[in-house]
């Protein structure tokens, strides 16, 4: 059975295992094009090798961490749900969107992958962190997520991948290394710029330190969720550590190191955090630091007491937030089970508040 990693192999593991094999040190460049070519799914498929190395690179190398075992179609073919299966049968789930090209935007393909198999977290609207924490991914896991789904939106007739989103099950600064691993691998190999991929915590202030001193200019996303300790206690159980002040306070501090405006993330939750106190709260935090707001409001979940709050309430909680800069998320495909991972449901059209207190139509899926 092979054991090492393809995807995260540096460079000159792959030069040292090519030299094993008596084959020169350009063959690495080659090998690293395949690696990341959507339409390769094993080394057979890799045709601009010789067919005996191949053999003899299958032996000593994993091709994938992940195998898709289903695939599931939301918004028209526009959202792919992935269910990808590890080495050791543990499951986690990954998400292809395809968002069109705007008036003022580009088509884009997005990504969202999971950083862990469950989450210690423990937000209680969450079914990830209803699951607690099983494992982290290894940096590969989360690589060959977006490998996995490039090959999917290629076979699809849609791609390349354009931006990926760290919004899955997980926290993916409660797994850090892992997280910048990859990160670095996906920026330097998959060819895909930092400024498009977002990371988004519920407040773990270490790793956003770990992150912002790693240099990478990734967007941060807060997963925010409420605007006082007391209520945020609650709903993201983390902020007994690490204090919505203390969380701000580092936010900033990345977002002064990395050029980068950081964004705060709110899923909007009936009867819990939809009162003008917290839209008002929110809006000054945010307007304080600059921050993006995104608000998805929550999709109902059968069984459970979490859910959207009635429209009228969402207008007066939207109507609360004027003069922030805000984006609703309009959540499709009726994937309801996460928070961070509700962003998954980036599944969304986005609409956006305009300065007169209006939504902005969503962005109608151009492909059915
Ligand atoms: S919302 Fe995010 S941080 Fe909270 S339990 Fe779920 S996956 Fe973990």
């Amino acid at each position: 059975m092979p054991t090492r990693a393809l995807s995260t192999a540096g460079a000159s593991a792959l030069v040292d295992a090519l030299a094993r094999h008596g084959e020169p040190a350009w063959r690495a460049r080659q090998l690293q094009d395949a690696i990341w070519q959507p339409f390769v799914s094993d080394f057979e498929g890799m045709l601009q090798l010789p067919a005996a190395l191949r053999r003899e690179l299958a032996a000593e190398f994993e091709f994938s961490s992940v195998v898709v075992d289903t695939e599931m179609l939301a918004d028209s073919g526009a959202t792919i749900k992935l269910l990808c299966r590890l080495g050791d049968g543990q499951t986690i789930e990954t998400v292809a969107m395809e968002t069109p090209a705007g008036a003022d935007s580009r088509r884009r393909s997005t990504v969202c992958v999971s950083s862990q198999v469950g989450c210690a977290v423990g937000c209680p609207f969450c079914a990830t962190g209803h699951m607690g924490l099983r494992r982290n991914c290894t940096a590969a896991e989360i690589v060959d997520q977006v490998r996995a789904a490039a090959g999917v939106l290629h076979g699809r007739g849609l791609g390349p991948v354009t931006h990926i989103v760290y919004m899955g099950m997980g926290e993916p600064l409660a797994n850090a290394a892992a997280t910048l691993e990859s990160l670095s691998v996906l920026t330097r190999n998959g060819g895909i710029s930092a400024r498009r991929i977002t990371v988004s915590t519920s407040g773990v202030v270490p790793g956003i330190e770990q992150l912002a001193a790693s240099g990478m200019p990734v967007t941060l996303a807060v997963s925010l969720h409420a605007a006082t300790d007391e209520l945020r206690d609650r709903l993201v159980p983390i902020n007994r550590t690490y204090s919505l002040g203390t969380v701000l306070g580092t936010a900033s501090r990345y977002a002064e190191q990395s050029g980068r405006r950081v964004s705060f993330e709110w899923c909007l939750i009936g009867g819990v955090n939809d009162s003008i106190e917290q839209a008002e709260g929110l809006r000054d935090l945010a307007r304080r630091a600059q921050a993006h707001i995104n608000v998805i409001p929550m999709n109902r979940i059968e069984g459970s007491p979490w859910g959207p709050p009635e429209p009228a309430v969402a207008r007066r909680f939207l109507g609360a937030l004027r003069g922030a800069r805000v984006t609703v998320r309009d959540t499709r495909g009726g994937d309801a089970d996460a928070a961070c991972g509700q962003l998954r449901a980036d599944l969304e059209a986005r609409r956006i508040l305009r300065p007169d207190g209006t939504l902005s139509p969503p962005r109608v899926p151009a492909r059915a």
